[in-house]
């Protein structure tokens, strides 16, 4: 596709000058960047709110964690990216080293729901580390991130560093066949599983944050009313539709009840609509009310509960108040799949261990909660289960704090961003070794001989077992005749 290649080889120019621009000349654009973002919130906030509903307050938790990770990057990028020297072990007179080479061009597929700040968060690590970058968002939400490349140029980056090329999955498609360096593709795990099979056509490599279906775990000696109070907002914020929503809560019987009460009064009490001044915003695209609708048709036609608001679920709504679901049939697509809405199955379990099974038993593992006022046990359980990131006793937080890598496991993909790791992920490394001093030819070099055989077995020994340990055995070996 010629625009989307066109956008690939000016960001390829604009990365070399990019790249020759000292780090700590960078990283001050980029912190610049942060600023304009804040001084210019009231344009990103409108264009994120004209997109998907979302209220005000949700939209602002979109720029507050993209200039987190921006500021939080420009004071960690050094230590990151530094040049890394490497012990050259039983080689003398070498040097070498880890240098942090950026991958050149990174392609970015992004989805609607934080239509700012996950275009913004590929953007951020890219060019901390050096990267160009080329961005395709969802086609339901272009606006959002259409903003991003000029303010990137008021910051002071190159013209053609940050590009946005709008359009749908075609134009998603061509952009991982532009011959990019890397590919970020954020969105549903079917969708994703295309992009990695796209991919492998030119060895692009790929990092798939993809779907989930998280569970919390609400153990009996929780605090009931912070659990109910946290999981009705993991639920809920953004209508549900968050990677890290808590999809289905795994109670243990003792407090299921009382746990079922607090739950469905605190969500009787959110106020779902479009316009401002509500809690809970509309599902953005008809594909998303789709599934939602089809999920708890299901459910409910098999005999399930759906309590609190009431749910139209002969038409396909585009605002649905908080829905508890009770009784839902093991394996039924709500339990099984993502939601990505404001639904909230509850399930009754007996104890722990029936609480971990339940909860790895689903492909996807991206996030979990687990509720207790013991925080040993907390994290005993969360490390138990399978998922990329664990809360105890807080949901959806991780997101607030910069430092933290997001990716998950299974289903839900691979590769992390954000965070330590998630910078890396920007780079590769190139490794240096540099011959400093010693023979005209290393004791291993052509030709062969009996006498540097016997070496490289005395080393074997030597390394292998320890030098104190191996030396009478490294010593007969060299003393030996005929090898
Ligand atoms: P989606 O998979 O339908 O689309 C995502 C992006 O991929 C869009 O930009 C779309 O145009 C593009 N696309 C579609 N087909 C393509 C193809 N063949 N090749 C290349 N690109 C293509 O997902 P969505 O509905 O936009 O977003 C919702 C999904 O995103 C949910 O599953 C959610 O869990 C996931 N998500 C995951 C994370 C995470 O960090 N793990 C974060 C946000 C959203």
């Amino acid at each position: 596709m010629e625009s989307v290649d066109r956008a690939v080889s000016r960001a390829r120019a604009a990365q070399a000058e990019w790249i020759a621009r000292p780090l700590p000349e960078r990283l001050a654009s980029l912190s610049r960047l942060a600023r304009i973002f804040t001084r210019r919130r009231d344009e990103v906030v409108e264009a994120v709110r004209a997109e998907t509903g979302k209220p005000k307050v949700e939209a602002l938790a979109e720029v507050l964690a993209a200039v987190e990770l921006l500021h939080h990057y420009a004071r960690i990028a050094p230590r990151v990216l530094r040049t890394v020297q490497v012990g050259t072990g039983f080689l003398a007179g070498k040097s070498a080293h880890v240098v942090r080479e950026p991958w050149g061009v990174v392609g970015a597929i992004t989805p609607w729901n934080y239509p700012f700040l996950t275009p913004q968060d590929a953007i951020t690590s890219a060019v901390t580390a050096g990267n160009a970058i080329v961005v395709k968002p969802s086609e339901f939400t272009p606006r959002s991130a259409r903003i991003i490349p000029g303010m990137s140029v008021e910051a002071g980056l190159p013209e053609g560093l940050v590009q946005v090329v709008e359009g749908d999955g075609t134009v998603g498609a061509a952009l991982v066949a532009a011959g990019v360096d890397k590919v970020v593709f954020t969105g549903s795990s079917a969708t994703g599983r295309r992009v990695m099979a796209d991919a492998a056509g030119g060895l692009t490599p790929v990092l798939l944050e993809l779907g989930g279906n998280d569970p919390a775990i609400v153990l009996e000696d929780a605090d009931l009313e912070r659990a109910a109070h946290g999981i009705v907002f993991g639920a809920f914020f953004n209508a549900g539709q968050t990677c890290l929503s808590t999809e289905r809560v795994l109670v243990v019987t003792d407090v299921y009840d009382a746990f079922l009460r607090r739950v469905t009064a605190l969500a009787a009490t959110l106020r779902a609509g479009e316009e401002g001044g509500t809690d809970v915003s509309r599902l953005v695209t008809p594909a998303q009310r789709r599934i939602v609708r089809e999920q708890l048709r299901e459910v409910r036609d098999a005999g399930a509960t759906l309590h609190t608001g009431s749910v139209p679920l002969e038409e396909e709504p585009r605002v649905i108040s908080p829905v508890v679901v009770t009784g839902a049939e093991e394996g039924s697509a709500l339990l099984r799949h993502e939601t990505f809405g404001p639904v909230l199955p509850m399930i009754r379990v007996q104890d722990e261990e029936e609480a971990i099974r339940e909860a790895n038993g689903t492909p996807y593992g991206l996030f979990a909660s687990v509720w207790t006022r013991d925080l040993v046990r907390g994290e005993r359980v969360a490390r138990r289960l399978r998922a990329g990131g664990v809360s105890v006793n807080d949901t959806l937080t991780h997101y607030a704090i910069p430092g933290l890598p997001m990716g998950g496991v299974g289903d839900s993909g691979f590769g992390v961003r954000r965070g330590e790791d998630g910078l890396r992920e920007m780079t590769r490394p190139r490794t240096v070794l540099l011959h400093r001093w010693g023979m005209k030819r290393e004791f291993y070099w052509f030709p062969y001989s009996e006498r540097a055989t016997r070496w490289v077995e005395a080393l074997v020994v030597l390394r292998g077992n320890g030098w104190i340990r191996g030396l009478p055995e490294a010593l007969r070996v060299l003393r030996r005749r005929g090898a």
